[in-house]
């Protein structure tokens, strides 16, 4: 029995089981897996990443992990150098393999004061009428709870007992990455290769990346867009060989790829059914990735963050239901952004644009370095700049001719 149980502890359910134990809640956290466990992921940490995980106290622990300056975007004959822009935000990024990143949340959560269990697969709910009561395991164990967060992940099986939908119609993330031994780990840049080509030369709606690690490896992985219309008809695990390759002179690469792994990914808040009367979805359950990069970490963390401040500040009235407020929150925080990344995501998947417009925005390295701002969620709300009026305005725009808007 518990107050707040959490489905999940990814970099979502960790930071949510973080912020409750701070918040004084009684919380437990429980994972499928056994930890430390491994993930697809870039390993990439956007100034937003950084900024949360320097809230949660980790800030001591990603010191002498890799630190970045900021974006080195290629293709199309360019090459442009653009630093994370600052502002209310950290002035550098970072990348940590999941495998260590995640452990280490999920201890902050125990520092905290949440209770853990591992290697516990959630199966179904229990319901009482339109209230969760409780979780039940593969071991047929039963958890009750009085409210429930899920951060069960892309796949969310949790979510889909609840009713959760995800709409591929809505442009969708398909990515692999794996490690490899290189020269120059210690790179100070995270790399982005836009103009992403196939085995036969092909251009594909997607990027290839490098991202270095700073312990002698660097993270490579590639990742294209997808829709219900137009699926992704690409063999991943070799595409992530092809591109591994072709970086393997300019990374100074050594032996081949390990552990490859790929997996999809909702994105822009494409997911309905985000939230029931004592249940709230966070992180990749809720749809919660950037549509323009893939970024889901921070979303995670941040999710995770409100999830766990909305239910300490109505923990006292049992009457509370957070179906309908939790989407609204979701919206606010990111459904202008999301509505309009989105809407490029889904042009990028059209055939014929990305060759057309790609060689354009590469040429501008003003244009790219107000790309890698709106790409990579560094908008804050106090922001008030040109761009800044222009992204949300054109964001709320977008969203008036939604048919179905993010989180609905
Ligand atoms: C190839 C690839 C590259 C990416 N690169 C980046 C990047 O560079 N930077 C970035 O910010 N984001 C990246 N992302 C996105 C990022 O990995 C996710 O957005 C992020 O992990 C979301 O965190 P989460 O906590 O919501 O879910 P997860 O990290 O997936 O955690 C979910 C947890 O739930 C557990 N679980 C699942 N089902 C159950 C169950 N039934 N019962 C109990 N536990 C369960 C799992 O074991 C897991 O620990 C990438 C994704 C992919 C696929």
């Amino acid at each position: 029995m518990t107050d707040v149980l959490v489905i999940g502890a990814g970099p979502a359910g960790s930071s949510a089981a973080a912020w409750c134990g701070r918040n004084g809640l009684d919380v437990l956290l429980v994972d499928a897996e056994e930890f430390p466990r491994d993930k697809p992921c870039g390993d990439g940490l956007t100034p937003r990443a950084i900024a949360e995980l320097d809230g949660l106290g980790l800030s001591p622990w990603l010191e002498g992990r890799a630190r970045n300056k900021g974006l080195r975007a290629a293709g199309f004959g360019q090459e442009l150098y653009l630093p994370w822009p600052g502002g209310n935000l950290p002035n550098y990024g970072g990348a940590a393999p999941r495998l260590e990143l995640d452990a280490a949340i999920r201890q902050v959560a125990i520092d905290s004061g949440a209770r853990v269990l591992e290697s516990m697969r959630a199966k179904d709910v229990v319901m009482e009428g339109n209230k969760v009561s409780g979780v039940l395991f593969a071991d047929g164990t039963t958890i009750s709870c009085k409210r429930l967060i899920v951060a069960d992940g892309a796949k969310s099986q949790l979510g889909r007992a609840l009713g959760r939908t995800w709409h591929r119609s809505t442009a969708y993330g398909v990515a692999a990455r794996g490690y490899i031994k290189s020269h120059r780990s210690d790179d100070p840049w995270i790399s982005s290769h836009l103009e992403l080509r196939g085995e036969q030369g092909e251009l594909l709606s997607g990027y290839g990346w490098v991202f270095p690690l700073g312990d002698g490896e660097v993270n490579v992985g590639v990742g294209t867009l997808a829709t219900n219309k137009r699926p992704a008809d690409v063999n991943l695990r070799g595409l992530l060989t092809h591109y591994a390759d072709q970086q393997r002179e300019t990374w100074e690469f050594e032996g081949d790829v390990r552990a490859p792994w790929s997996a999809l990914l909702p994105m822009g808040g494409a997911v309905s059914n985000v939230a029931g009367a004592n249940w709230v979805l966070i992180g990749d359950s809720a749809g919660c990735v950037n549509p323009l990069n893939g970024e889901g970490i921070d979303y995670g963390l941040e999710t995770g963050h409100l999830a766990a401040n909305l239910f300490a500040n109505t923990i006292v009235n049992p009457a509370m239901d957070y179906t309908t407020v939790w989407p609204q929150q979701l919206l606010t925080h990111y459904g202008t952004a999301f509505s309009i990344a989105r809407r490029l995501a889904g042009l990028i998947t059209v055939p014929k644009l990305l060759p057309t417009f790609g060689p354009i925005g590469m040429r501008s390295q003003f244009l790219m370095t107000v790309a890698l701002r709106v790409m990579g969620n560094l908008i804050t709300p106090e922001d008030k700049d040109i761009t800044a009026r222009l992204w949300n305005f054109a964001g709320r725009r977008s969203i008036k001719l939604d048919e179905r808007p993010p989180f609905s």
